[in-house]
């Protein structure tokens, strides 16, 4: 891809800053830096030098705000705030500061071609593969970079590049007027902060009527009519945000939103033609995004990299890079009426191509394209790309630098949730550009099983790759909740995600053995690992293949013991996978994928026809269906729930349901209509108390009585709250089964929020507290002759299986993907070593113990 070039034109600075050359060399595009994370604009726009010069000097007049501890690479700030990294070569960290000078400390005024670093370029080039100087701006989402032409000879002090405050949209003072008429305080509820889902749901509000809805934050403020703009707010949960609303309609629409972000009751309206408020400065505590330079490294040095596991799994293959930018765009337009009528014309392709794939696609899927829809008809982002055409940039030039901008302010918030949200974006841009460009997906040649390392994958990038090639992917961002973690994982290819950008660094065709399981990469293993692990990789491709041609028959221990295993659904797109993977029914129907991402619940006939759906498709096996389990990081905002301090202790599960028995009736005779009678069950969420049973089974008897049905249906408990293990015998007297939710069981018991990704790796599900809990409820269920399931995470390990039927466990409902591995497990074990493995591990000391311990005694699993 070519730079971002002014294609000859002069540079003017207006109100801006120029950009001089630091030093003096060949200029050269940032695109054609060899090295990802600078051509990938991973640290920001810029342009590079490669030099003829020995000194790097300040590009204009400034602070210095840090200076690597290597003395290769420098920072820069203008007195504006813009912010200039200057990195001297590739791989130069490496070097350790041999043959650098500094001449500045952090926190250090220069000015403009003040000598900042010097090097011996005779000892440096011999050492590393490149000297090349690039120059990046690292806060572009609120400056713009204009950059004159690449691939010339360039002085050290002539001007390269003007900065310039970019428009308001992303940094207006509060309280400039805008003539508001009704100003609407609220705290963000969604405890993501606003994200995608909230942000869509809020610019389709505003879109509902004719007011002019500004939201703000401290000083930033966005048009609430876009996505985009919303989530660059970086709102979390609890900040405050002023909605202003101007217009005949403003108070309805800003209370729908003040409804939509943080429940109505806490909303506080001012009078209206009151004067807009400035907001309070919010305390945000969010770490800001490392700028901090990679780690380089060249062929054959061996590294282990630990990341996230976003699909468990083993790998041994190559290294092959994939780079996100694959489409070559000329900055300048043609005529701006024809370049706008194109762009017009693509975004209109690209929202029927979207709507047609929404319309074929279901759950996640369908989710990821209704974000992708709404990106695509962002008026924040029309609106900067109408603004480059008119400043006579090409529309694809336009479009990608619009979104680039958005991007790179979305991955600096510092907030985990919205950066994966910036690939939702990359994606929307990748096929703009591809219908404007005339070009279809890019396919990579990979060789056999290639791991992929990438800084963040696409969804249209992923299903562009041969799978048949892929052994593994290795992403520098994303998070496990990333869509190409869900496809990845749907898929069964191990991946690693969140492993930081060291993992750019690794050239291609390097050996490499991915341990999604243990969440660590290893590259250039010892050849003998090397060999060992391939070796691995290959037996439990053959066992993996044996398991899944036995996976039909029923379960039973190698003692006779029966072990149901069956499938956790969350809608009736679910049940042909599960049945061809051997589930002999469904644990755990998550009715609460029928209520999200809309903005009224579904009808009593709407959910009938689902749930009768499912027990159709699965042929008279057992269905569970568990009732609206909302609150806490599941958000119907519909259901008007009040703002609280901590969601997770709040409104949720059934003490929701409890709150609003008016969905829980709805729900509860739509399930009650099944037929036939028998073979559908109704699961609880979130039980804690006696009392919490009592009320629905109340509400289950009444409309028992109202759709005059006599048939008994069977009611269970989910066991996720430490409560319900302790008083498991109360309940088991009242309740037909219990379920163990070992993903808010693990919470509760460590006390660990599941949506906080600092903490992931210590919510062990395996942790002995959280098994001992699961021992006592089992021990309660018996005492009545109930049964005792587990739908949670943990049922999904096939390691897990000795340790919950050694508790006394007799049914495991896991994900499609696992039930073949579970069900070969299960068929090995006899109930006696189970009890022994269960005894043991509840004497460990720490959750990775018990998993040590089980890797010990079934390697091979
Ligand atoms: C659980 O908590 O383990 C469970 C199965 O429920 P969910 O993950 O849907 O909260
Ligand atoms: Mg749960």
């Amino acid at each position: 891809m070519k730079n971002a070039s002014g294609g000859g034109k002069p540079l003017d600075a207006k109100d801006g800053l120029y950009l001089r050359a630091p030093i003096g060399g060949w200029l050269v595009s940032i695109a054609d830096v060899p090295d990802p994370v600078f051509s990938g604009k991973i640290l920001g726009d810029g342009f590079a030098i490669d030099p003829t010069d020995a000194t790097l000097r300040a590009p204009f007049a400034g602070v210095v705000t840090s200076v690597h501890r290597a003395h290769h690479a420098v920072t820069l700030r203008a007195e504006d705030g813009a912010e200039v990294l200057m990195h001297i070569g590739l791989d130069t960290v490496a070097l350790k500061g041999e043959g650098f000078t500094p001449h500045v400390a952090e926190g250090d005024r220069v000015k403009t071609g003040d000598p900042l670093i010097s090097f011996d370029m005779d000892v440096i080039s011999q050492l590393v593969r490149s000297l090349v100087v690039p120059v990046v701006l690292t806060n572009g989402e609120r400056f713009a970079l204009a950059v004159s032409a690449a691939d010339r000879e360039i002085a050290a002090g002539e001007a390269v590049a003007t900065i310039a405050a970019q428009g308001e949209a992303l940094s207006a003072p509060a309280g400039a007027s805008d003539g508001a008429a009704i100003t609407v305080k609220v705290r963000v509820a969604d405890p993501n902060g606003i994200h995608a889902r909230p942000a869509g749901l809020v610019a389709e509000a505003a879109k509902s009527g004719t007011a002019e809805v500004i939201i703000r934050l401290g000083d930033r403020k966005a048009s609430a009519a876009s996505p985009v703009g919303l989530m660059l707010l970086g709102a979390q949960h609890n900040d405050e945000l002023t909605i202003e609303a101007k217009g005949a309609d403003g108070a309805e629409v800003a209370n729908r939103i003040a409804a939509l972000l943080g429940g109505p009751e806490l909303a506080q309206t001012s009078a209206p033609a009151a004067a807009p408020q400035a907001a309070v400065a919010p305390e945000v505590a969010v770490a800001p995004v490392s700028t901090a330079t990679p780690e380089l490294w060249g062929p054959g040095v061996a590294k282990t990299i630990d990341g996230t596991t976003a699909s468990p799994g083993l790998a041994a293959g190559v290294s092959v890079r994939i780079t996100s930018e694959d489409f070559e765009v000329s900055e300048t337009g043609a005529d701006v009426e024809q370049e706008i009528k194109e762009l017009r014309a693509a975004l209109k392709t690209a929202a029927a191509d979207i709507g047609a794939k929404i319309a074929a696609s279901k759950g996640q899927q369908a989710e990821i394209l209704t974000a992708h829809l709404s990106f695509v008809e962002d008026p924040d982002l029309r609106d900067a790309a109408w603004t480059m055409i008119r400043d006579g940039k090409s529309a694809a030039y336009a479009w990608k630098t619009a979104i680039d901008r958005q991007v790179a302010a979305l991955r600096k918030l510092g907030n985990p949730v919205l950066a994966e949200r910036a690939s939702d974006l990359e994606d929307v841009r990748r096929r703009v550009l591809a219908i404007l460009l005339g070009v279809s997906g890019s396919a990579t040649v990979l060789p056999d099983d290639a791991i992929i390392f990438a800084a963040d994958l696409l969804p249209s990038q992923f299903a562009d790759l041969d799978l048949t090639k892929v052994a593994g992917i290795v992403l520098a961002y994303a998070g496990p909740t990333a869509h190409v973690s869900i496809l990845a994982a749907s898929k069964g290819i191990p991946a690693i995600v969140a492993a930081g950008v060291g993992v750019l660094c690794v050239p291609d065709g390097q050996p490499v053995v991915l341990d999604a399981d243990q969440a660590t990469v290893r590259i250039n293993p010892p050849a003998t690992d090397l060999a060992d692990i391939r070796a691995a990789v290959v037996r439990r491709r053959e066992r993996l293949a044996a398991n899944r041609a036995a996976t039909q028959d029923d379960c039973y221990t190698a003692d006779g013991k029966r072990i149901e295993v069956v499938a956790n659904l969350g809608g009736p797109a679910d049940v042909a996978v599960a049945l061809e993977s051997g589930a002999e029914g469904c644990g755990l129907m998550r009715s609460e994928f029928l209520f999200l991402n809309r903005t009224s619940a579904p009808s009593e006939d709407e959910q009938y026809a689902q749930y009768q759906a499912i027990a159709d498709g699965l042929k008279g096996r057992p269905l569970i269906i568990r009732t609206l389990d909302a609150g806490a990081d599941k958000d119907v905002p519909y259901a008007n729930l009040p703002k609280e301090e901590n969601p997770a202790l709040g409104l949720r599960g059934v003490r929701m349901s409890l709150w609003q028995p008016e969905l829980l009736r709805t729900q509860i005779r739509a399930i009650l209509r099944v037929k036939p009678y028998g073979q559908c069950k109704i699961l609880l969420p979130m039980i804690a108390t006696l009392a919490d049973l009592r009320d629905v089974r109340r509400v289950i008897d009444e409309e028992m009585k109202a759709l005059a049905r006599t048939a008994p249906i069977e009611v269970g408990i989910m066991v996720e709250v430490p409560s319900a293990a302790l008083i498991s015998k109360t309940l088991a007297a009242e309740a037909d089964f219990l379920s163990v939710g070992t993903n808010d069981l693990a919470q509760y018991t460590l006390a660990i929020d599941r949506v906080n990704p600092r903490l992931a790796k210590q919510l062990d599900p395996f942790h002995p507290a959280v098994l001992r809990l699961i021992q006592l409820a089992v021990e309660g269920a018996k005492a009545h002759g109930r049964w005792v399931g587990v739908c949670g995470s943990l049922a999904s390990f096939p390691l897990a299986a000795p340790v919950l039927i050694g508790l006394g466990v007799t049914e495991l409902s896991a994900t499609s993907g696992s039930i073949a591995e579970i069900k070969a497990m299960v068929r090995t074990l006899d109930i006696d070593k189970c009890k022994a493995v269960a005894e043991a591990a509840l004497a460990l000391e720490s959750g990775e113990a018990v998993r040590r311990m089980l890797a010990q005694s079934w390697p091979e699993v």
